[in-house]
């Protein structure tokens, strides 16, 4: 191979970034291609000969810009999804062209440094007492990740070593959760050994919070080892499980069993930034385990999610990745395969660095204060069109309507068609969901570049779809 070019082909690609950016506001939010026709565009055989560089990034555009969605877009409010943060978009460039393979920190000193004072500045921000912590590709890793340590750390109090003995022949591990958990509790679960069957599940009130009272009489019912899986952040509607009254019964049950409180924050643990809305996550701090994304509320780019414990010698246990070739980890600075699933990682520490140094601490509770009340405008503007319904009590950046059947026949059915023609229309994007038994359409506000325009232009949007046309 030749030595390459790599002035031309980076400034093309800067160039087609930029095309990208400048769009951004207007495009359609959804994709123009359906996965079948995403497919039909990148679909033929490897070719004989290969191409140029350029040629080849230009080939790729043209393939993928059709089938891509504008979720960067200020008025993309599906799942729970934030745009890069310029910073973090920038870092995260550099990330790819300085190529470290962040599993040991001696291989990639810079690199293991960046991603552990990153991970502690999140740790300080929302006020967590953690002594350990990693980065994983999402939130699904980092409930996978707390778990592991809890059923570690709970066997191994009952005086079983899994480690060594694996899981056959276990003691028995009680695993409660509530009704309205995230379905990446489930799958972590699963791979964890433990079938969604064998699952002692709390009912939740209206919001989807779970109930501490009954949570308190199972845990009062039973001496076992048990695993808590409470929730910071409804992914529907954004409420909160009550931490206090669920942390206190907890507590009651490590007294006579061991118990571990694991803490499912994707976006909502980021509530702890504002002074305005910490309230809503109080006493997070009193769980053992926390999992959270920077890809959500944060805005660094995909992928970052995090998972924290208290309890680093559990956490080390779970996921200790010592080999013979690989060197020890270092007590100051250690070794990202000790902590997570994977040996070979992307250094995702740098891009989530440069999104907290961009925003300071004032501008991440800016950015959830602003995007909260966002959804506070949306909310009341929604609530005022003649036969929409605003599900959920709106306390943070989430909302859930429904929209009634002006024949007043089909209320699921109409709010199906307002969600297709709103998706077909293409100025937002807000994603349909099943709550509380009804089709509904959830909003939700993470976009750091979302303003009062988006939420007008939105309304305009979603009136118009309600009405038909
Ligand atoms: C989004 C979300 C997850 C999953 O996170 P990923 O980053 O998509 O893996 C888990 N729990 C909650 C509450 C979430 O909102």
């Amino acid at each position: 191979m030749e030595r390459p070019e790599w002035k031309p082909l980076l400034e093309r690609t800067c160039e087609l970034a930029l095309e990208f950016f400048d769009r951004l506001p207007e495009r359609n939010v959804a994709p123009a291609h359906a996965p079948k026709d995403a497919l039909a565009a990148f679909s033929g055989p490897v070719p004989e000969a290969g191409s140029e560089p350029r040629a080849v990034i230009e080939a790729l555009v043209e393939r993928a810009q059709p089938g891509l969605c504008a979720m960067p877009s200020g008025r993309f409010f599906g799942w729970v999804i934030g745009g890069g943060l310029p910073a973090a978009v920038a870092a995260d460039w550099l990330t790819t062209v300085w190529d470290q393979n962040c599993g040991s920190a001696e291989g990639t000193p810079a690199a293991a440094a960046a991603e552990l004072v990153a991970v502690r500045l999140v740790g300080e921000l929302l006020a967590l007492p953690a002594t350990s912590g990693v980065l994983v590709t999402g939130g699904q890793m980092a409930n996978f990740v707390g778990l592991a340590a809890a059923r570690s750390a709970v066997l191994h109090q009952a005086g079983w070593d899994l480690e060594g003995d694996g899981l056959t022949g276990a003691p028995p591990v009680r695993i409660v959760v509530g009704a309205e958990r995230h379905g990446t509790i489930d799958k972590a679960l699963r791979m964890l050994g433990f079938g969604h069957r064998r699952l002692v599940v709390v009912e939740v009130d209206r919001e989807g919070r779970m109930r501490a009272d009954q949570l308190a009489a199972e845990l009062a019912a039973r001496d076992v080892p048990t695993i808590v899986c409470a929730q910071a952040g409804n992914v529907n509607g954004g409420a909160f499980d009550p931490m206090p009254a669920i942390a206190d019964a907890v507590d009651a049950a490590r007294r006579r069993a061991p118990a571990w409180l694991h803490l499912d924050g994707a976006f909502g643990l980021w509530a702890r930034v504002s002074s305005r809305r910490q309230r809503l996550a109080a006493d997070a701090e009193r769980a053992d385990s926390w999992a959270t994304d920077a890809h959500k509320w944060l805005n660094t780019p995909y992928d970052c999610g995090i998972v924290m414990t208290r309890h680093a010698d559990a956490h080390r246990r779970a996921m200790s990745g010592a080999a013979a070739y690989l060197p020890d980890s270092d007590a100051e600075v250690p070794s990202p395969f000790d902590y997570a699933p994977e040996l070979s990682r992307r250094a995702r520490g740098f891009a989530l660095w440069a999104a907290l140094r961009q925003l300071g601490k004032s501008g991440v509770a800016g950015l959830v204060d602003r995007t909260c009340d966002l959804a506070e405008r949306l909310a009341a503007g929604l609530a005022a069109i003649p036969g929409v319904e605003v599900m959920n009590e709106v306390a943070l950046n989430q909302l859930v309507v429904r929209f009634r059947d002006p024949a007043g026949v089909d209320h699921d059915g109409h709010t199906r068609a307002v969600a297709a023609r709103v998706l077909a229309d293409g100025s937002c994007y807000p994603s349909p969901t099943v709550w509380r038994g009804v089709a509904a359409l959830r909003f939700s506000l993470s976009n750091w570049s979302t303003d009062a325009g988006d939420v007008t232009r939105t309304l305009d949007a979603i009136g118009r779809a309600h009405r038909g046309g």
